[in-house]
C-alpha cells in the first residue's frame, strides 16, 4: 500500500517517521539532537497526557466517543454476622487465600493486563466450595484471576515459538514526549515493554512458547559488545552517529529470536514525529527474504487486527489516514555504501556487518505518541487491551495459516 503519498503534512525525510529510525539507523539524527527538538515542542508538550493519571473521560483523543471503563468485579462488602466464623470457616478462608495468592503469583506477568470480559468458565479453586457469605469475609478486595488455558488446535505438531521484540530499551527511550519541566510524559520504550508483558501472557495461556529480546526496560546489548563481530562498537562511533552502537543492539535482537529457533518475530513499536499531525499505525515487512510471502502475511494480519480491534475501541481512521502495510523497500533508509536497503531486523544478511533473522516477522507502529488523540489512546487501558488483542489475534491467525511442523 502506499497511502502515506497522500499525507499532507511536512515530512523533512520524505515519508519515513521519525521512529522507524531507531531500528534502522541514520547518520544525522542523534538522539540527543532528538531530545532537544522534543522539548522544544512545548505546546505539544504542555498537553502530554500522563500514563498514571490519566483517567478515561477526562480528555478523551478527538473524534472518539466517551465511554465509561470497565466495570471491575468486586466481591460483595462483608456482612457483621460473618466476623463470627467456626474454626473451619476460618480455615476455609486461610485456604481461599492461599489459593488466590498462589494464582496471582502464577499470572506474575498479567501486570497491567485489562481482562476482557470472558464467558468461560469460573477458575475451579477451591473458592467455589466455600459459601459466599464466607468467601466474602475471607477476601472482600480480591479479584478473580482468569487463569483459562486454551488449548492448541490439534494441527500444531508443537507449540509455536514466538519472538517478542519491545523496542529500544535502555538509554534508548524512542520517541518520548515530555512536560514542560523535561519529565517524559510517554515514552515508546515503556510503552511497547508493557505491551509486550500483556501479549506474552496471553500467548502462554494459549499455549505458545513466547522469548522477549528484552524483559526490562534495558538496551539487549547492556555490555556494549560488539555483537554483529565486524570489530567495531559504540566506542567507534564518530559524534552524533550511532551506527556501530545500533548494528550491534539490533544484531543482539535478532540473535535471541535466532537462538530460541523462534518461528516468528515481532517487533513492537509506537510511532513518533516531530509534529502533531501524522496519526495511524502501520505495519513494515521485507519481501526480499526466502519468507518474504510470509512476512506480508504477518505484515497483513496485523494490520487488519490493529485496524479492528482498535474501532471497537471507538478508534476509526477516514480511510485517506490509513498508513497501511508497507514494504520495506519505500522506507527512507540511509545507505551507507549501499549495504542497507531494509530494516535490520526483518531484513536480509549483510556480509560482515549483519546476521539476518532466520525466522518470518514484521514491524509493527501501533499509533502515534506524537500525536495527541493517539497519545490518549495509548495511555487508556481500553487503548492498550485493543493493540494487545490485535497483535495477539494476529499472531493466532498467522499460526492457523501456518501451524508449526515438528522440528
Ligand atoms: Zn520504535
Amino acid at each position: 500500500m502506499s497511502d502515506w503519498r497522500k499525507d499532507n503534512f511536512p515530512r523533512p525525510r520524505a515519508r519515513l517517521p521519525l521512529d522507524a529510525e531507531d531500528w534502522s539507523w541514520h547518520e544525522d539524527r542523534t538522539s540527543s539532537q532528538r531530545e532537544s527538538d522534543l522539548n522544544n515542542r512545548t505546546a505539544l508538550d504542555r498537553e502530554a497526557p500522563r500514563a498514571e493519571n490519566y483517567r478515561p473521560g477526562s480528555s478523551r483523543p478527538p473524534g472518539t466517543k466517551s465511554k465509561s471503563g470497565r466495570p471491575v468485579p468486586r466481591m460483595p462488602k462483608s456482612r457483621p454476622e460473618t466476623q463470627v466464623r467456626s474454626k473451619g470457616m476460618t480455615l476455609a478462608g486461610t485456604l481461599l487465600i492461599l489459593g488466590l495468592t498462589v494464582l496471582a503469583f502464577a499470572g506474575g506477568k498479567l501486570f497491567g493486563r485489562v481482562e476482557e470480559p470472558s464467558t468461560s468458565p469460573p477458575v475451579e479453586t477451591v473458592a467455589q466450595t466455600v459459601p459466599a457469605p464466607q468467601l466474602a469475609a475471607a477476601a472482600p478486595e480480591l479479584k478473580p484471576v482468569d487463569e483459562t488455558r486454551i488449548a492448541l488446535p490439534a494441527t500444531f505438531e508443537r507449540p509455536p515459538i514466538v519472538c517478542l521484540d519491545p523496542g529500544h530499551g535502555g538509554e534508548d527511550r524512542g520517541f518520548a514526549r515530555f512536560f514542560e519541566n523535561g519529565i517524559p510524559a510517554m515514552e515508546e520504550s515503556m510503552l511497547v515493554l508493557e505491551q509486550a508483558w500483556d501479549l506474552e501472557a496471553r500467548l502462554q495461556q494459549r499455549g505458545y512458547k513466547v522469548v522477549m529480546t528484552r524483559e526490562t526496560d534495558t538496551a539487549v546489548n547492556v555490555d556494549g559488545r560488539d555483537v554483529n563481530g565486524d570489530g567495531r562498537t559504540a566506542a567507534h562511533d564518530a559524534p552524533r552517529s550511532n551506527r556501530n552502537k545500533n548494528l550491534d543492539e539490533l544484531q543482539s535482537r535478532i540473535n535471541v529470536c535466532n537462538t530460541a529457533d523462534a518461528d516468528l518475530l515481532v517487533s513492537m513499536h509506537v510511532n513518533g514525529y516531530s509534529t502533531g499531525g501524522p496519526h495511524g499505525f502501520e505495519t513494515w515487512f521485507t519481501r526480499e527474504r526466502p519468507f518474504g510471502d510470509r512476512n506480508a502475511v504477518f505484515a497483513t494480519l496485523a494490520y487488519a487486527h490493529l485496524k479492528e480491534q482498535l474501532a471497537k475501541a471507538d478508534y476509526v481512521l477516514p480511510a485517506e489516514d490509513e498508513r497501511g502495510v508497507l514494504p520495506d523497500t519505500t522506507a527512507d533508509v540511509q545507505m551507507e555504501h549501499s549495504l542497507f536497503r531494509h530494516f535490520i531486523m526483518t531484513g536480509p544478511e549483510v556480509p560482515g556487518v549483519v546476521t539476518a533473522s532466520k525466522m518470518p516477522g514484521a514491524i509493527v507502529e501501533a499509533l502515534f505518541a506524537s500525536n495527541d488523540g493517539d497519545a490518549a489512546v495509548l495511555s487508556t487501558p481500553e487503548g492498550r487491551n485493543a493493540i494487545v488483542t490485535a497483535y495477539e489475534h494476529a499472531i493466532v491467525e498467522y499460526f492457523e495459516r501456518y501451524p508449526p511442523e515438528a522440528k
